[in-house]
């Protein structure tokens, strides 16, 4: 038996969407991105997306586009994978870190406003897991002291907050790499339904161009090709399933699994959570300690994963910037316990039970 953690389903669709690209001869950002991002927005809800070549500059763009510069703070989690915080530093801005929701591993919105200075700029919070941070409170900060919001949905497309989808609060940022909920090998849109904002980060992808060779700002090359976007259709077509899949498999673990000391993921009433991983909490009463539940289960034939081992600020790159501490107490203890199984749509019905027997059985 192998249940391996991460399994992207590409198919029939995909494959034929890229073999016309690749017939067509327009490799590069075309009109097949065009049809992504006008499918994306639709999806999403927002008046505009914006295509770009990874998730990490999707966040480093729309931390430009909302005027994040030098000298700027903004706050954000501890709790999550580095590209978030590092894309404050791109803006040489600072990271300001609020502790986690001991429940959801998502930014603490009570422990938000104690945090905001006057060189606050904006809020960065993250759907992580594909369960999306508590938006109403954090969005009442963000007008009651003038701030942009920007949401990491790296993990998230297709979740819901108030049946609402995520990225169409602030400024959403998404990633296609290949582990995500959908992929396009790599890949990443912003979702945003400010026109300027909007305005800045097609500028921004492509030279500061406003008009061919007429170059208003310093700009980059981020842009999508019409390969990935054609996989990225198909792809997109099928969320709303694979979501499904990943709902109903986090379903039934959560009803099978009964070992104590385990604790398994929890989801608010007011939230559609997509499950990017299922990460449960290996408490002290459980007979084993988490590294060796990870081992145990690794030499079962199941793969799984830790994320993440340590919060941001114990990162050596955030060491070395000065950060300590943080008074972050719930993300130190959680990345000590947390451990992701397997939940992708690949799994059959034998994997999920494989899965609880096993640990079941510690
Ligand atoms: C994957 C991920 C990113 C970065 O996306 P890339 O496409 O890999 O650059 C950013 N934030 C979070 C939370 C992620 O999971």
């Amino acid at each position: 038996m192998h249940i391996s953690i991460v399994k992207p389903l590409i198919g029939e669709e995909e494959i034929k969407n890229v073999k016309e690209v690749l017939e067509s001869g327009m490799l590069a950002q075309g009109k097949v991105v065009g049809q992504f991002e006008g499918e994306f927005s639709q999806y999403v809800g927002v008046d505009h997306s914006i295509a770009v070549c990874n998730g990490t500059v999707a966040l480093d763009l729309a931390l430009k586009a909302c005027g994040v510069g030098e000298g700027d703070e903004v706050i954000t989690t501890p709790f999550t994978f580095v590209s978030t915080v590092n894309s404050i530093l791109f803006q040489r801005a600072k990271p300001v870190f609020v502790d986690i929701e001991r429940d959801t591993f998502n930014i603490d919105p009570n422990q938000v406003q104690e945090k905001i200075s006057g060189k606050t700029r904006a809020i960065l919070g993250v759907h992580l897991f594909g369960h999306p941070f508590d938006l109403k409170p954090i969005l009442e900060l963000c007008e009651d002291y003038n701030l942009f919001l920007i949401e990491d949905c790296a993990q998230a497309h297709g979740a819901e907050y108030e049946r609402k989808k995520v990225g169409s609060f602030g400024v959403g940022c998404f990633s296609f790499y290949a582990t995500k909920n959908i992929v396009t090998g790599e890949g990443g849109m912003i979702t945003t339904s400010s026109s300027e904002v909007a305005k800045l980060c097609r500028m921004l992808r492509n030279h500061g161009e406003n008009g061919k060779y007429n170059h208003v700002i310093l700009g980059y090359n981020f842009r999508m090709t019409n390969i990935q976007a054609a996989i990225g259709i198909a792809q997109l077509r099928k969320l709303d399933w694979l979501n499904e899949a990943r709902i109903k498999n986090a379903e039934f673990l959560n009803k099978k699994l009964k070992k104590s000391g385990l604790r398994v993921p929890t989801k608010k009433s007011n939230v559609k959570h997509v499950y990017h991983q299922y990460a449960v909490l290996v408490e002290e009463d459980f007979p084993m300690s988490r590294d060796e539940l990870a081992e145990y289960l690794k030499n079962e034939g199941i793969e799984c994963a830790i994320h993440y081992p340590k919060p941001i600020f114990e990162q050596p790159l955030y060491r070395n910037l000065g950060y300590e501490d943080e008074r972050c107490p719930i993300a130190k203890e959680i990345s000590r316990k947390i451990l992701s199984l397997p939940v992708h749509p690949g799994l059959s019905k034998d994997d999920l039970e494989y899965i609880v027997e096993t640990i079941n059985s510690v």
